[in-house]
Order: structure tokens, then sequence, then C-alpha cells
């Protein structure tokens, strides 16, 4: 039986359906001025048969500034009003100021507001982690040997030293580094130093001897441990292999994993995200980010992926979450890894590496245990978004989809998508599968990829444009902190430019598959929102979306392209609410 309360919301909602929608008409026909007649017109009438309830919202908040909205019906508009988290006006000033009351806030903007930014591959903790240990990122191994002392003489006797985002790409020579280098500066320390694609790590003898691997131990399924002539470990660990250590690190608390995720919660704010997508979490993760909601304490939305078997199956037996909070937390898809990086040569590749023959890569989950999951995943309503980088990995990602029977309807995606072959370019457009991209490996790659896979297949790599020009349907994310950087204008900078967050290689890397600034920015907002099933939500400044916004200093649009690096944020908004403000007050 319906209680007196229960009646009074859903009248109060049928109400509020009828707003939006008599809103999403004028907003859709309108916008002029020759259209006010028939607006007064429609609202006496609304007003005449529905009392009170159907005046127009007031706005609680009202910005003041350029903003580029990306909504063709209204490119431009120079003011936005909000309520309750939600646009509820665009225009001109006047038109907007019609919204407001004596209690509206209002908010000017100096720079440009674009659709909030979005980053639909990124991992949280891993940012958060990142931020708190040795930062390698683009040292030479001299660099790195004595940032790794300096943390030796600073830390207690005996701790673990982590650090990672290490690169042989900036090395010469360029070749992997062993253990015996580490321990001329390791005094008794266990150290482990990870790769910059998360995909291998470069431990010292301290840790081999209490993981107790020796020229003995077998390489684990899916997994490397690099051997010198003598057969002996050198000190390099590659994908699966790095779980030998897993028994030995000092494993994160619940305390260290929540502390991590509000740091890069923070960060993302000032980078001027205004969603991400955290492209593999556990059950963890999951009630950190529910207590941050429960708090008022998300600065930004997150999509989450479910990864690990354990959080799988509960979340099959469960269903999906498809939207806690007004869109600010959402759990509707599964993560899986189907082979590594191209980097640590774990991608799975049809032929042969081109700088290391007979090695193929690393095949990290079989057909069989991938159809499986795709089907339960289809039939509980849940996405599927499979970690392929190499073109066999790609292949068996696209076969497992068609075999499951999976519809455009159900948007399935491939994390990465970095080698697709001219065969399977058309595949992804059949079966609707969305390609999530992180356009800003372009600067690593263009260190190394030809030499990983030589010029016969070079062109099946990052090809983004012609990905667009297939029809594909593309997200654009960073894969922070497995690549140089986790901002989104390094992002836009790469997808116009070619060129890595530091603006090299001069002139661009295969800079035929460069996009215009536009397409680059509808891949960071309106690609993200659809791979995320919040097109109707996220992605333009339209009235009944979330008023979520991210301030530019410059307009993209109008600056010179190798210039896009140097513009800053100014301000960031997560429905209507400013999550950062360069200006601090
Ligand atoms: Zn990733």
């Amino acid at each position: 039986m319906m209680n007196d309360r229960s009646w009074l919301l859903k009248s109060w909602d049928a109400f509020g359906a009828l707003r939006s929608r008599s809103e999403g008409t004028w907003v859709k026909r309108c916008g002029r001025r020759a259209c006010e007649p028939i607006l007064v017109g429609f609202v006496s009438l609304v007003l005449l048969t529905i009392p009170i309830y159907a005046q127009a919202p007031v706005a609680d908040t009202i910005f003041i500034g350029e903003f580029l909205t990306l909504d063709p019906a209204h490119p431009t508009a120079e003011a936005v009003a909000v309520s309750a988290g939600r646009i509820i006006a665009t225009g001109s000033q006047s038109e907007v100021e019609a919204r407001a009351t004596k209690d509206t806030r209002r908010i000017k903007i100096d720079g440009f507001a674009l659709p909030g930014l979005a980053d639909a591959h990124i991992h949280v903790a891993g940012v958060g982690e990142q931020l708190e240990r040795l930062d390698l990122r683009r040292l030479t191994k001299a660099e790195i040997l004595a940032k790794v002392a300096e943390a030796v003489r600073s830390s207690p006797s005996g701790s673990w030293i982590t650090g990672g985002g290490w690169d042989e790409g900036f090395w010469h020579p360029s070749e992997f580094p062993t253990a015996s280098e580490l321990d001329t500066v390791s005094g008794d320390h266990p150290i482990a130093l990870s790769r910059i694609d998360g995909h291998s790590t470069w431990v010292n003898s301290k840790v081999l001897a209490l993981a107790k691997i020796t020229g003995d131990t077998p390489d684990p399924e899916g997994g490397l441990i690099r051997r010198n002539a003598a057969h002996e470990p050198t000190g390099m660990l590659v994908d699966h292999a790095q779980r030998l250590i897993r028994g030995v690190v000092p494993a994160p608390t619940p305390a260290d994993e929540e502390r991590r995720i509000q740091i890069a919660l923070r960060q993302f704010s000032r980078w001027g995200l205004t969603s991400v997508h955290d492209a593999g979490v556990g059950l963890e993760a999951i009630s950190i980010y529910k207590d941050l909601l429960k708090r008022g304490e998300l600065p930004v939305r997150v999509y989450a992926m479910v990864t690990g078997e354990e959080a799988i199956n509960r979340y099959l037996a469960s269903g999906p979450e498809p939207d806690l909070g007004s869109g600010m937390l959402a759990v509707r898809s599964f993560k899986l890894f189907l082979d590594g990086a191209l980097g640590s040569r774990g991608a799975e590749l049809t032929d042969a590496y081109s700088d290391a023959p007979p090695e193929h890569g690393l095949e990290l989950m079989k057909d069989a245990d991938l159809e499986r999951i795709v089907r339960a995943a289809h039939q509980r309503g849940f996405q599927v978004n499979t970690h392929a980088i190499g073109d066999r990995a790609v292949r068996r990602a696209l076969d497992a989809f068609e075999k499951g029977g999976v519809t455009p309807n159900e948007r399935f995606r491939i994390e990465h998508a970095s080698l697709v072959t001219n065969d399977d370019l058309p595949r992804f457009v059949h079966l609707g599968i969305i390609a999530s991209i992180q356009p800003v490996f372009v600067g690593e790659y263009s260190r190394w990829a030809e030499d990983r896979v030589g010029s016969s297949r070079i062109h099946w790599v990052l090809r983004t444009r012609d990905l667009l020009n297939a029809g594909v349907s593309l997200a654009a994310g960073s894969d922070f902190p497995a690549s140089d950087s986790g901002e989104p204008i390094a992002t836009l900078h790469c997808l116009v430019t070619r060129q890595s967050a530091a603006g090299k290689p001069e002139g661009g890397w295969y800079s035929d598959q460069a996009v215009s600034v536009d397409q680059a920015l509808r891949m960071m907002t309106a690609g993200p929102a659809y791979a995320a099933f919040q097109e109707k939500e996220l992605g333009t400044l339209s009235v009944g979306r979330y008023a979520d916004f991210t301030v530019l200093s410059a307009n993209p649009y109008q600056v010179a392209s190798d210039d896009l690096r140097t513009i800053a944020i100014r301000m960031t908004v997560v429905a209507g609410r400013v999550t950062f403000n360069a200006g601090g007050h």
C-alpha cells in the first residue's frame, strides 16, 4: 500500500518530469527572441492547467562568462543557470537572469568553459599511490639511482622503498635494468620500482631473496622472469611474474587505499576533470567510493570498472548499480585483461616481436574464460571492458564479443586497442564496440613502438584518425599512472599534434593520425559519456544536463595547436559545485 508521503513524492516527480520536458522543447525550438511569444503562450497554458508547481525552476547559481557548449543547437552562451546540480537555462546573460531570485549566487568565470572533461581510463588509487611514492618518470638511470640512494638515507632501516614511472626509452643504451645496479645503492632495503606501463617491476636482490625467486623458479603463466645467460633472474619481473613478489610487499591497508583515492580525486579537480572511469577496482575501492559519496566528499564522477574474480562474481549475483547519487557513481561494467603492454613486450601479437623474435607477448586470459564472462555479463546487464593492446588480443576480444551475441546497445569496450589490423577496424563499427584510447601514449610509443612491431605493422598502432574515419565510437583517457600524464590538457594536445606532453617528437608521430580540436574535445566529453551510458546527462552544456564544466585559460579553438599544452585550468565545476578554483576564492 502506498502511504501519503510516497504519493506526494511520486506526484512531485511527475510535475518535475513535465517541467523538464517543457524546458527541453523551449530550448530546442527557440533561444531566439522571435520565439518568446510562443514560450509565453505555452507557459501561460501550463500555468492555467497546473497551478503553482509548473513555475519555471529558479536558479540557485548563475555562472557568467564565455561558454563553449559543444551543443550544436546553441554553441555558445554568456551564462548558465543551475538548479540542484542541473542546467536549467543557457543563453544571453539577460535571458538567464530571468531565472534568478534574491538568493541566487552569481559566479563569474575567468576563461572559457567547456563541458566537463572526462578521463575514460585512469587508475584512481594508482594515481594516489604515484603521488605518494618515488616519481621516476623521465629520469635517466643515474638520476633514478641517485633518487633511490637519497630515499635509502632518509628511510628507517630495512623498510620498503617503492617507486614507479621509469622508462628505459630515456636511457643510453636503452636496455632493461638489473638487480645488481640497484644493489649498489640499496643498503638493507627491499626496493621495487615499476616501469611506466605498470607491466613490469625492477627489483633488487633483497626482493628476489625475500620472494625466493632463483634460477630454478619457473616463469608463471602469463609472466616472465627476465634472466641472464646463466639463467639467473636479472631483477626484471614482467606481467604475472610481478605476482611473485606480492606476498612479500606489505599490502596497502583500507586506510592507505582511501587516502590514495582522496589524494587522486583532489588532483583530478585541479586537472579539470569532472568524470573519471576507474579502470579496474575491487570491492574495497567501491565501498570507499560509496562512503565518500555518502559523506558528500566525492568531487569527481566515478564510473567504476569492477575487476577480479571475487568482485565480478559478487556483482554478477547482485546486479549492476547504474546510478548511485545523481550520476556521481556507477558500477555497471567489468574490466578484464587479455594481454600485457607493448613496452614490456607483453602485448599479444599475432606475429613475433620484430626486436625479440620469437616472443609473441602474453595471453593473460584464455578465450574460454573470456567467453564465459562475456556471456554472463551480457545476461546480467553489465558492460565488458577488455584490456587489449596487441592485434591478437584485440581480435580475440572482438571474436568473443561476436560469439557472445553482443549488440551495439551493450556498448562493450576495448580498452587501449593499440594495434588494430585493417580487417578488424570495421568490426568495431559492426559490433558497436567502443575503442577506449589513450592518446598520450604517442609520446612513449614514438620512442620504441617501431622497434617492437617493425615498419609493416606500425600503421596499426594508435591509429586514432583511422578509427574515427571508420565510424568507431571513441572515448579518450590517459591510463595514468601507466602513462606520462593524466592531465586532460596533455590528451587534447596529443590528439591534435601527435606529440607527447613535452612536445616530442617535432612535427608529431605519424601525424596523419591527428584529429581536430573539435573532434578531440568530443572524445574527451561526449565520447566518455556515451561509453558510460551517460550521454543524455553529460557531454554538452545543455538544459536538463548535469552542470559539469571545465574552465580553460584560453579558447582551444583559437590557440595555435603547439600552444594547446600551455592552456591552464582555471576552474572545475561538478553538479554546479566548484571543485577547483585557480583564483582560490
Ligand atoms: Zn589501464
